[in-house]
């Protein structure tokens, strides 16, 4: 940038700032992700490092907040409430610890580390131990009355346990439990009223209503963190015997919290910490990061503020999971089902770890009803394993008038009509196998982990395999010799021999499997299973009646239509016919279907590598045994088996004090029943 240009960028981007202030703080509606506010904030601090002539007092990086709206009357904060400076990565905490070294003179004497609540951060006034005042940050001078309504929140004491200070103003942070978001949107959603995008934001929300009535609605919550102002009373040290005696007064003080001896282990609890940032492991908030404390009150004195933040303090930030980018195409992808699902084609963006080029609109409805279009700068979600997502687009940013995307009328694999049936919000392509995306999404699943389980047959063997005209359906799979493969690209001898013998041994994987790989319309594992426990064999399942079927515990009349019309198909019966002649596990012996009754009453949750068992041959084994088997821990799991790699079920059934069970010990329960616990 030439330097004519940059009083011009600074000016635009002060701008914009303001305007996602007032949408974040005033309206509680943020228009753009937290990271890009933030990218667009440190472009302005650079700038204005470069350029200090060129800094105001306006401007919003000299600033907290916002001024208070008029909707409450204004309370002036005894002490200023501030705001936090930001870390984006270790190195960024190992220069403020230098920082911090330098401007002291010497090596602090430790630091605290609190999980950073992403809520609304608030000040309670306690008058001889008897709450009389709570407002918002508001700018960080002046904040706004919502005595009314944080009276109503039940961890707010009304009045301390003990004897408390003349005066005293507590920060704290209000926050809406994760599990009372899901709840509440869900409710506003059905009600056609305002959804909030995060937590922090329903918080905020819910503290700003004219009507107590509705914050007590609300199951808020708080974590208190420091004594922003104290006349009498007893004085202290730290920041942790503060906080301490806090709690002794009946505060709720987070207790995932530590007083560490320098920085380095203050990185590994941010590591820790960042485990559980959905709410995971038994938290029911949301965290946005770890906030770093000079722990000595002296030392905290001797640092003093900038215009904005405490300089004794840091809020190290967990990568954002949401980015904006360009909506470059809507395409779609016809699933093994059938079903047509619109996605994003984006220049590609690094959110949530990875880099995201790709990412699902779900369906049509779905994608009017957040308006994307092709073109506009669109929010874009990726949060731990889930599918990357397109959340919304950043409306302020749309261009011209981009059309609305519809449906294409007919499948642009196959050219068969797509239609929505009655009441569905799926489309679906009706061209059957014919279409080529259904026929590879199908061969995919069918050699998968959770179907017939064939090492090496992923999409890039399918795609070569369909190409070649070597398959035309899973059945040729069975008919692939080594010399349909051998000396083509990337296949030697050895990796054709694996896929060979991969094949082979796929012939005998448990029925259950097998008719999962088929792929017909809602059989998916659980439902497989519980149709072979039934009928044993694939053959009697495909001569038993729709009443027959529907009779059974646990499936009903739809799954029941899916399954004889599946079998009724002449193409499918070909297919089957195929697969018997090819070698495959048809029936299920008398002994491994056969139920006992040894795990009765037993619920377990299975997660993590086993060794001897997939995931669904450990459920169908404790199943078999008798036992009820959930994806969830629980204070009704009575064991949780954790293989390799457990995450955050182990973490949960520690925290709900669930036994935990090694694979040996899971081998044992199943051959001698529950005293091996
Ligand atoms: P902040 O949220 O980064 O940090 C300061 C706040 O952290 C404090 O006021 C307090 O409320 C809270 N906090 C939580 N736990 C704490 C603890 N244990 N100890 C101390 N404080 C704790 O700063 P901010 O000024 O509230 O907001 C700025 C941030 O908000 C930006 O970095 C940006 O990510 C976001 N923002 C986003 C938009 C948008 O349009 N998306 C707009 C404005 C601000």
């Amino acid at each position: 940038m030439s330097v004519a240009d940059v009083p011009g960028r600074i000016d635009e981007l002060r701008a914009k700032l303001r305007r996602h202030n007032h949408a974040y703080y005033v309206l509680d509606q943020p228009s753009i992700p937290d990271a890009d506010y933030d990218a667009l904030y440190r472009e302005l601090e650079a700038l204005e490092t470069a350029n200090p002539g060129l800094v105001t007092p306006d401007s919003p990086t000299q600033r907290v907040g916002t001024p208070p709206a008029s909707l409450f009357g204004s309370v002036r904060h005894k002490a200023a409430m501030f705001s936090l400076d930001n870390a984006e990565s270790p190195a960024d905490l190992d220069a403020w610890a230098e920082k911090v070294e330098r401007s002291l003179g010497r090596v602090p004497q430790g630091f605290v580390c609190e999980l950073k609540i992403d809520g609304a951060a608030v000040s309670l006034t306690y008058e001889n131990g008897v709450l009389t005042r709570a407002a918002t940050r508001g700018d960080g001078s002046v904040g706004e009355d919502i005595t009314a309504n944080v009276r109503t929140i039940k961890s707010v004491p009304l009045k301390t346990m003990t004897d408390a200070p003349a005066v005293m103003e507590i920060r704290g942070e209000l926050y809406m439990p994760v599990s009372e978001f899901e709840r509440l949107n869900e409710e506003q959603a059905a009600a056609g009223d305002q959804v909030y995008i995060n937590p922090r934001n329903m918080a905020a929300g819910s503290v700003r209503q004219k009507d107590p009535a509705i914050t007590a609605s609300r199951k808020l919550a708080i974590w208190t963190y420091q004594i922003g102002y104290q006349e009498g009373g007893p004085a202290f040290a730290t920041h942790w015997d503060s906080v301490e005696y806090l709690r002794e007064l009946g505060f709720p003080y987070n207790p995932v919290s530590a007083r560490v001896a320098d920085i380095e282990e203050a990185k590994r609890f941010v590591l820790e910490s960042e485990k559980t940032r959905h709410g995971e492991g038994g938290l029911d908030y949301q965290t946005d990061g770890v906030v770093i404390k000079v722990d000595s009150l002296a030392e905290q004195d001797e640092l003093g503020y900038t215009a904005r933040a405490p300089r004794w303090a840091i809020a190290y930030k967990f990568p954002p999971e949401e980015r904006t980018t360009t909506l470059l195409e809507i395409m779609i992808n016809v699933g093994r089902t059938g079903n047509v699902t619109p996605f994003a084609r984006l220049d590609p963006v690094f959110v949530g770890g990875a880099n995201v080029g790709m990412a699902t609109l779900h369906n049509e409805k779905e994608l009017q009803r957040k308006d994307v279009r092709v073109g506009d700068t669109v929010i874009v979600r990726r949060a731990g394993d889930v599918i990357p997502e397109v959340v919304g687009p950043v409306l302020s940013e749309r261009k011209g008038k981009p059309r609305i995307w519809r449906m294409p009328a007919t499948c642009p694999f196959c050219g068969h009509p797509i239609i929505t049936p009655d009441g569905e919000a799926r489309a679906k392509c009706t061209g059957g196998f014919s279409c080529p995306s259904r026929l590879r999404e199908w061969l995919f699943y069918f050699a998968s982990r959770g179907g017939m389980d064939i090492e090496g047959l992923g999409y890039k063997t399918v795609d070569l395999l369909l190409q070649e005209g070597l398959i035309k359906d899973a059945a040729d799979i069975y008919s692939l010799t080594p010399a349909d493969l051998l000396g083509r690209e990337g296949w030697g001898e050895v990796s054709t021999n694996n896929l060979i013998s991969a094949i082979e041994a796929s012939k005998d994987r448990p029925v259950p499997r097998l008719l999962t790989a088929l792929g017909i319309n809602l059989v998916g594992p659980t439902v497989s299973n519980t149709l072979v426990r039934e009928f044993r064999s694939i053959d009697r399942l495909a001569a038993a009646s729709a009443a027959d079927i529907a009779a059974i515990d646990g499936i009903g009349a739809e799954i029941a239509r899916s399954v004889t019309g599946w079998f009724a198909d002449e193409t499918n019966a070909g297919l089957i016919d195929r697969l018997r002649r090819a070698g495959l596990r048809f029936e299920e012996p008398e002994l491994e279907g056969e139920r006992s009754d040894l795990l009765a009453g037993i619920t377990l949750v299975i997660t993590g590598t086993l060794e001897g068992f997939s995931r669904e041959e450990a459920k169908v084994a404790a199943e078999q045994a008798g036992a009820k088997v959930t994806g969830s821990v629980s204070k009704n799991t009575t064991a949780l088996v954790a293989g390799a790699n457990a995450g955050t079920k182990l973490a949960k059934a520690e925290s709900l004090g669930i036994q935990v069970v090694d694979e040996p010990t899971f081998v044992a329960l199943l051959e001698s029943g529950p005293a091996v616990l």
